[in-house]
């Protein structure tokens, strides 16, 4: 493990550090971030302009070729910039799912014209891009949705529901994937498509969350038309590009955002518990001591995934064992800070609840962040089979046809 920059690795932090002193404010100790913002149009639009500001000044498509608008730089660039803008006020980040995923696997797996089409509106923030995979009978279990695409001519008719599908309100393209041929084992039927979201027979519901936010939709398809031109991958291969677009989520996939060791801290040493202030309490510092374990081990491991990269490695599966520690924290952080606010913790209202409600809103989104990009469960099922080498997950269907699954009606 290093635990310093290279040379060259100080040279680029001291460079984005300069664009974003010139571009952004920095945050004050106050500033709280949360994982749990609507995004209005108002955002959309700072968000937009954000982006194609870093991608001007060279700071967005890090490893993009340059004719693509890129930089031909490095990950450890991309993960130095995203430490030193988490300092700096900066309007939401929209663009993980066409920036982060949705390019890197055309550049993968498309054709010329679909990257010459797509890349540079995404890298300079002019279309943003959702990822339209999980189904209400496909979540864990992707390989089995039932959304149908059917070949008709030059076109593909596809016919089928999509649910938690992040910002599809105000995006203008998904990553869709559908089944093709339902006669053959449920991972070989898939294909993989390029939607344009304004196609007739796309109806975006918004979901209202448990936090009043609405960030993700239920999307119907109805005989929505996609030409064969914006197949990505062969036919029958959706399965395999779906793999390499889920790769590179691995690296979008980061920190949980939201109150932490440091914040439950400050909390603890603020509120009266028995006149006396709450880092008194046994029972508290043994809370307190076990998060700030957790939060070193994270940083540590952290560390580790970077050094991998910075060495030109591909870090192992140590980012499903920070992404299971991390939400789990956040949501024992939230609700721990919640009580120890007493009354006041059930006061959502950010401008008159304490710490401008900045616990009792993680409290409504962290479980989410338990969820989304893998389960607890299923990273569990991950860490023991790839880092234990214990035995596989029982997959009884992994060989059946499709069609043959004993299923309810599809
Ligand atoms: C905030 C958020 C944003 C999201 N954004 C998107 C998006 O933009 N696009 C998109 O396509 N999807 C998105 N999702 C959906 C997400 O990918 C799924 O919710 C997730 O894959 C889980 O699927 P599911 O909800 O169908 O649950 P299920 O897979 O039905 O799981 C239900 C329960 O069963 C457990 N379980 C399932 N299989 C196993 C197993 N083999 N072993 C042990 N336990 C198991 C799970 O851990 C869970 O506890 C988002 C979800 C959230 C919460």
């Amino acid at each position: 493990m290093d635990f310093n920059d290279t040379p060259e690795e100080a040279a680029f932090r001291a460079e984005a550090r300069a664009f974003l002193n010139a571009n952004a404010v920095l945050k004050s100790e106050h500033s709280r971030t949360s994982g749990s913002r609507a995004f209005n149009a108002e955002d959309v639009a700072l968000s937009k302009a954000w982006q194609g500001k870093k991608a001007e000044a060279g700071f967005a498509g890090f490893h993009w070729p340059k004719k693509y608008g890129g930089r031909e730089g490095t990950q450890m660039q991309a993960i130095i910039f995203a430490q030193e803008e988490e300092k700096y006020l900066v309007p939401p980040g929209i663009f993980n799912q066409g920036v982060g995923m949705a390019l890197p696997t055309i550049m993968s797996c498309g054709t010329q014209a679909q990257i010459d089409r797509y890349a540079r509106p995404a890298l300079f923030g002019e279309e943003v891009w959702c990822q339209l995979f999980s189904e209400p009978a496909a979540g864990s279990d992707l390989a089995g949705l039932r959304t149908r695409g059917a070949r008709d001519g030059d076109d593909w008719v596809v016919n089928g529901q999509k649910v938690w599908t992040s910002n599809a309100h105000f995006s203008q393209f998904a990553m869709l994937v559908a089944r093709s041929n339902p006669d053959v084992p449920k991972h070989q039927g898939l294909t993989f498509f390029i939607l344009d979201m304004a196609t007739p027979g796309v109806d975006v519901r918004r979901i209202k969350q448990i936090s009043g936010t609405s960030n993700f939709c239920e999307v119907f398809l109805t005989d929505v038309r996609i030409p064969d031109s914006q197949r990505l991958g062969a036919v029958g291969d959706g399965w395999k590009v779906a793999m390499t677009m889920l790769a590179n989520e691995r690296f979008t996939v980061g920190q949980a955002e939201g109150p932490d060791f440091d914040d439950i801290f400050r909390l603890a040493k603020l509120v009266m518990l028995d006149d006396a202030p709450a880092v008194n309490d046994a029972a508290v510092r043994e809370k307190l001591v076990n998060w700030f374990c957790q939060a070193q081990g994270l940083k540590y491991t952290r560390l580790r995934m970077q050094t991998a990269l910075s060495r030109g490695k591909t870090p192992g599966p140590e980012a499903s064992i920070a992404k299971l520690v991390s939400a789990t924290k956040l949501q024992e952080i939230a609700a721990f800070g919640v009580d120890l606010l007493g009354q006041a913790g059930a006061v959502m209202d950010s401008e008159t609840a304490p710490f401008d409600a900045w616990f009792q809103n993680a409290l409504l989104y962290a479980p989410g962040k338990r969820i989304a990009g893998g389960t607890d469960e299923i990273l569990r099922n991950i860490i023991a089979e790839r880092v234990l080498k214990m035995p596989a997950d029982m997959r009884v269907d992994k060989d059946m046809p499709f069609n043959k699954i004993p299923a309810g009606p599809r």
